[in-house]
């Protein structure tokens, strides 16, 4: 399988992934028109001087070892699966930004094997694009339930933006859907990257903000 029959699979994956932007609409290309509202592939972030940026939306992998009852990429659902290498992917993403097809990247990944072993191959993708290709442009990483914190912290200072997802509202509907997951290892992250955030906060306005070497593309902001 080639980048692209990958990127086929994994953008279409990544579709119901929340992101800050979705329209809803459902049109395939066709050969006598111009344009379509694909379901997959691209979503937006607004950065701080109100730019609208286009990010590749995609996963690094959607062969998923949780079985969560709504989700199209669980481990019970039948259909084509596929994963990036670290490189293939970070490659990729500098192509499109050099087309000017994208400004950015966002990242998220089904569980393969365990929540770690997810990150540190997502950790690999993004330090080939912020160290070995100089990408300087704007990063949005999901972060996967159950991550150890030291690995939440390495993607972080890669990333311009962590999220988690909070896919069911309560403790019980999680264990009924999601039997894999639980509300601590979703909620977890979620503190450490506030905490993480508010310390960030008090080292900028103590002026210790550390240089970065130069990258390619301009930064959204976080
Ligand atoms: S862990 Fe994520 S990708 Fe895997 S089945 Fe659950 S919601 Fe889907």
């Amino acid at each position: 399988m080639d980048a692209l029959d990958k990127l086929g699979i994994l953008a279409e994956a990544a579709r119901y992934d929340a992101a800050c932007t979705s329209s809803g609409a459902m049109r395939a290309p066709r050969q006598d028109r111009l344009g379509a509202t694909q379901p997959a592939g691209c979503c937006h972030a607004f950065t701080p001087d109100g730019r609208c940026v286009t990010l590749l939306k995609v996963l690094l992998s959607n062969a998923c070892a949780h079985d969560c009852a709504y989700c199209v990429n669980r481990s019970s659902a039948s259909c084509a699966r596929a994963t990036f290498a670290p490189r293939e992917l970070a490659e990729l993403t500098v192509d499109f930004y050099k087309r000017n097809y994208v400004e950015g990247l966002f990242l998220s990944s089904g569980v393969l094997g365990t929540a770690d072993a997810t990150t540190e191959r997502m950790v690999a993708c993004l330090r080939i694009l912020r160290e070995d290709l100089r990408f300087n442009g704007y990063v949005h990483a999901k972060v996967i339930p159950g991550t150890s914190p030291e690995l939440v912290d390495a993607l972080g200072r890669l990333a311009d933006r962590l999220s988690v997802n909070i896919e069911l509202p309560s403790a019980t509907s999680l264990e009924a859907l999601c039997p894999e997951k639980s509300r601590d290892a979703v909620l977890r992250p979620m503190a450490q990257i506030r905490s993480r955030r508010e310390d960030e906060e008090r080292l900028l306005l103590a002026g210790g903000n550390a240089a970065r070497p130069p990258r390619l593309g301009a930064r959204g902001g976080r």
